[in-house]
Order: structure tokens, then C-alpha cells, then sequence
């Protein structure tokens, strides 16, 4: 089959690989149908890094149609247009069983798709088939009427950016929300426009990128434009989506007393400083970490399906499967490819 591949930051080429095939009864073979850009995707594809060393199949946010079941595999059929979350769970562990389907203790820690050997050796999303293990717990079932097209960052930025605002504003409804934009560039996006979609009392946008502030905008988000203040707000939710040591600072100095601030954005390497004191003096909350999400996915799916908040306002290309090489190496916030543009 073919699958795409990362050979170097700034070079894709399609290759002939042998097919996956169905390993045990628990197990799918999956078409993927449309592949959304992850935020890291541009991160890897724009400058060396020791951490991403090709070749390697790329591409990890998908949606896919069924192809193929194990025996014991009965919750999804051949046919079936289903997300396909990036990190693989089994849904039966410990941690699974608690939520935490990103640490799961059945598989290596941090096994994932598309991301070489940070990830392990699953595969990628743009190939002809992906094999999915645990397939009755990872796959979830795209909702009528939604396109999946749509929803293509399922798999992976959308849930990121769910975790960092639906908690917090269903624990606290109405709370004041900023987001501080960046390298991370989609999940602060959809962060922003979930937060408001959530009903936050006020959603403030920060970031220096007019095209992100637009979108932001479009979001029904407040654009505050500029770099990181050392303070804004207060707010009782942030969230840091930088990738900058200033904006994260401003996102944790930002939060009123017992807020919570969530960090998506990965500093790799980094040793960044925290305002500890202020952290601590407010009694203020900060979460970072990798997402967990198949937990969140359904989260996603269902506030999506109400119409309540459209992440294709961030979509910035829409292309064919064959440009997939060139068009993932063009800048723009989220990329999908379409394997039959007619569907
Ligand atoms: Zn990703
Ligand atoms: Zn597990």
C-alpha cells in the first residue's frame, strides 16, 4: 500500500509499504478517509528536531472508514465512518478505566500514530489502511449529519483544546476565560471558540498573528492584540497555547484566586520559569500534560453535532490527497486532505 512519508523536516514522499493485517480478534483495519494537520505536525515539518528523525509515516488526526474486523470486534462494521484517536488505549487498564486514556498501562507508554518514534511503530493516518488494536474502545462512530471533514481533528487537537475549558466552565458556569495563542496555534483556536460555545462569561483571545486573531474573532472570541503583558484579567480559566515562557507566565499571573490554568502547548527541553509565588499566594491551579483523548472525543462529537461550535472556521485548506506532500509543508493554522473530494 501507499503511505506517506516523513523524511526530513521540509520533505514528504509517498512509499510502497506492505499492508497492515488484522493481528488478533480485538483488532480493525481501518481506510483513512480525511487527515487533518496536528499543531506539532507544522512543528516537525518546519525544523530539524532530534525528536523526529524520518522516515517515519506521518499524519495522526483521521477519520476512517472500517474496513476490516476481528472476529470479536462487534461495536463498529465494515462500512462505518469512525474517529480514530491518536494515542492507543485499551479501555480496560486502570488508568483507562479512570479516564486517563493517554497514560494507558497496556500499551508503551506514549504509543501513538504518525509521530515516529516518539510514538512508536502504529503507522500513519495518510495510507491506504491503519490497523486499530482495542478497536471496540478506540473507535467512535462519526454522528449522523456531521461531515467528516468537519470533525477531522478529532482524533486529536479538538479533545486537546476540550480539556482545557469544558471541565472548567461546566464545574464553573459563566467564568471568564483567556486564551493565550501560539504555537499550539489550532488547539488555542478552538479552545477560544469552545470556551465561548460553553456559554463563558467573556473570552479573550491573546496573540500577535492578525490571521489567528481574525479567526479568533470569527469564534465569537474577544482578539486582544499583542504580545504577553506580564497580567491581564483576572479570569477564573486560562489557557496557555504559546509555546512562550511569557505567555504562559501571563496566562498563570492572569488566573483570579483558585482559578485553574491548563498548558497545552509543549516546551521540549525547556526549562521554564513559574511565577510560583503568585500560583501559590492565589491558591490558583495548573494543569499540563498530554491530552487524554478518547475519554473527551464524545464530548467533542456531541457539541459539534448540536451546531453549537464549528471547528472549520479555523480550517485554512482543504485539498486532494495526492497534494498531500506539498500541501502539508505550506503554512496555515489546520490542513486537511481529502482522499475522494466527490464523498
Ligand atoms: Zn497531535
Ligand atoms: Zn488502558
Amino acid at each position: 500500500m501507499r503511505q506517506l512519508t516523513f523524511v526530513r523536516h521540509g520533505k514528504l514522499e509517498w512509499r510502497e509499504v506492505p499492508a497492515p493485517r488484522i493481528e488478533g480478534p480485538g483488532e480493525a483495519l481501518v481506510r483513512p478517509i480525511v487527515v487533518a494537520t496536528c499543531d506539532l505536525d507544522a512543528v516537525m515539518l518546519a525544523a530539524p528536531s532530534p525528536l523526529f528523525r524520518g522516515p517515519f509515516p506521518i499524519g495522526h488526526e483521521f477519520i476512517a472508514e472500517v474496513a476490516e474486523v476481528g472476529e470479536a470486534v462487534r461495536s463498529v462494521r465494515p462500512g462505518d465512518r469512525v474517529v480514530v484517536p491518536f494515542q492507543l488505549s485499551c479501555g480496560a487498564c486502570g488508568r483507562c478505566r479512570r479516564g486517563l486514556t493517554g497514560s494507558c498501562e497496556t500499551v508503551p507508554h506514549r504509543s501513538m500514530y504518525g509521530l515516529g518514534r516518539l510514538g512508536g511503530s502504529h503507522g500513519g493516518a495518510l495510507s491506504d489502511l491503519v490497523r486499530v488494536p482495542f478497536a471496540e474502545h478506540m473507535l467512535v462512530a462519526v454522528p449522523d449529519g456531521v461531515a467528516p471533514v468537519t470533525v477531522a481533528s478529532a482524533s486529536d487537537n479538538l479533545p486537546d483544546a476540550w480539556r482545557t475549558v469544558g471541565p472548567a466552565l461546566r464545574e464553573r458556569p459563566g467564568a471568564t476565560v483567556l486564551v493565550v495563542g501560539g504555537s499550539a496555534a489550532s488547539i488555542g483556536l478552538y479552545a477560544a471558540g469552545m470556551a465561548v460555545a460553553l456559554g463563558a462569561g467573556a473570552v479573550d483571545y491573546l496573540d500577535t498573528d492578525l490571521g489567528r486573531l481574525r479567526l479568533a474573532e470569527r469564534l465569537g472570541a474577544n482578539p486582544v492584540d499583542g504580545p504577553p503583558p506580564r497580567r491581564l484579567g483576572p479570569y477564573a480559566v486560562t489557557v496557555d497555547a504559546s509555546g512562550d515562557p511569557a505567555g504562559l507566565a501571563c496566562a498563570l499571573r492572569s488566573l483570579e484566586p483558585e482559578g485553574v490554568c491548563t498548558g497545552s502547548a509543549i516546551y521540549f527541553g525547556q526549562g521554564v520559569p513559574l511565577p510560583l509565588w503568585e500560583m501559590y499566594d492565589g491558591c490558583v491551579t495548573f494543569r499540563t500534560g498530554r491530552a487524554h483523548v478518547r475519554r473527551d472525543i464524545p464530548e467533542v462529537l456531541a457539541l459539534i453535532g448540536a451546531g453549537r461550535f464549528r471547528p472549520e472556521v479555523v480550517t485554512g485548506a482543504v485539498v486532494g490527497w495526492e497534494d498531500a506532500p506539498e500541501a502539508l509543508l505550506e503554512p496555515g493554522v489546520k490542513t486537511v486532505v481529502v482522499r475522494d473530494p466527490a464523498a
